[in-house]
């Protein structure tokens, strides 16, 4: 018997969409160990998180620190792996998202354990499912230490329903904080209005063959037309057209929207593993033999210069009218 500790991502508005999916993951991890989630909420000023996570986990660990209000896996991992410890957990897990992997790591490592990574299914109790050779496989690993650190993919995992009652919150110490030489310097985000690429129900990508980053404003009107979030092939983000965090695809992010628009993109094998999840794929692009529409709902063969504009022309109508 054994519980599962839930390390969860937090916005203002709450607990992020992706830590819902690490808390479904951890109720199915708990119910295989016999034992019950707790989830962990760190940083500085971070009582509201802790309440917003006290509806979907019987028992919250709040770590209210304002040293800890920055991320930095030097500091988060120890007491991670600290409060595992001290709480009897068999499970430590984080959603794989760029924190849940740079952290976890390094908690597995302090406790000995081992890890299953960007899994797609837990099959035991120690027993996971990855998706491997960009998604085209998957492999089945089983994890033989006493401690087990995992990371599930957001997409995989529905987000958590809300529980009837509210969980116990309880203030936990942060201890003594050593950053192993490590400082915060500064957050280089991008400000957007719009929704966070890994929680959004609609995406809209561009690639190469916008040929600038100049062209991506006609992408950017779609999307803020529907609500969506921004999201580029590797092409594009490595020249720079558009920011290195809109990068959807094996060593970008993993994207399952109701609505996926990629434009200009031809549909490699690293670009699909990083969206075909996505409910509805809407493909444009000149060349009708692109890998992007064997996996495309609809497809439009056409340059983008003509068919985005008279899409944008079209949606506005029908904004219009009602
Ligand atoms: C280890 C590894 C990891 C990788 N990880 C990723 C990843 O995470 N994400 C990712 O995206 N890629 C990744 N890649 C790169 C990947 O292999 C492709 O090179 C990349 O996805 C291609 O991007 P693209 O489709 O924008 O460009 P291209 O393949 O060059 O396609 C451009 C498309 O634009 C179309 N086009 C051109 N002009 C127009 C027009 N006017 N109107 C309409 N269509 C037009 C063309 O027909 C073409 O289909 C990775 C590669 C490796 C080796």
């Amino acid at each position: 018997m054994g519980n599962v500790l839930a390390f969860c991502e937090f916005s203002d508005d709450g607990l992020r969409t992706s830590a819902l999916a690490n808390l479904t993951f951890a109720r199915q991890a708990a119910q295989a160990h016999g034992g019950e989630v707790i989830a962990l909420v760190m940083g500085g000023g971070v009582q509201g998180a802790a309440a917003a996570a006290a509806k979907y986990a019987p028992k919250v660990l709040v770590v209210d620190e304002p040293t800890l209000a920055h991320y930095l896996a030097e500091t988060y991992a120890p007491i991670v792996a600290r409060l595992a410890k001290e709480h009897g957990a068999t499970v430590v897990c984080a959603t794989a998202t760029s924190v849940g992997k740079d952290l976890m790591p390094r908690v597995a490592s302090l406790l000995d354990a081992g890890q299953a990574s960007d899994i797609s299914k837990l099959e035991g109790k120690d027993t996971f499912v990855r998706p491997i050779l960009s998604g085209n496989a998957n492999s089945t690993v089983q994890i033989s230490t006493p401690i087990i650190c995992v990371t599930p993919r957001q997409t995989e995992f529905e987000p958590a329903p809300e529980l009837g009652a509210a969980g116990a919150v309880t203030a936990a110490p942060a201890g003594t904080i050593d950053a192993l030489g490590a400082t915060f310097d500064r957050l280089d985000a991008q400000k957007s209005d719009r929704p966070d690429l890994g929680d959004a129900k609609v995406v809209v990508s561009g690639g190469r063959g916008m040929k600038n980053g100049e062209n991506f404003k006609v992408l950017e009107e779609l999307a803020d037309l529907l609500g969506a979030a921004m999201g580029a092939s590797r092409a594009a983000t490595d020249a720079g057209m558009v920011p290195a965090d809109w990068q959807v695809g094996q060593t970008g992010k993993i994207v399952a929207p109701k609505l996926y628009f990629a434009v200009a993109i031809s549909g490699a094998i690293q670009h699909l593993a990083g969206m075909k999840g996505s409910k509805t794929i809407v493909a444009i692009n000149k060349n009708k033999d692109e890998p992007i529409f064997q996996v495309a709902d609809y497809g439009i063969v056409a340059d983008w210069e003509k068919a985005v504009p008279e899409l944008i022309a079209e949606i506005k109508k029908l904004k219009a009218s009602r």
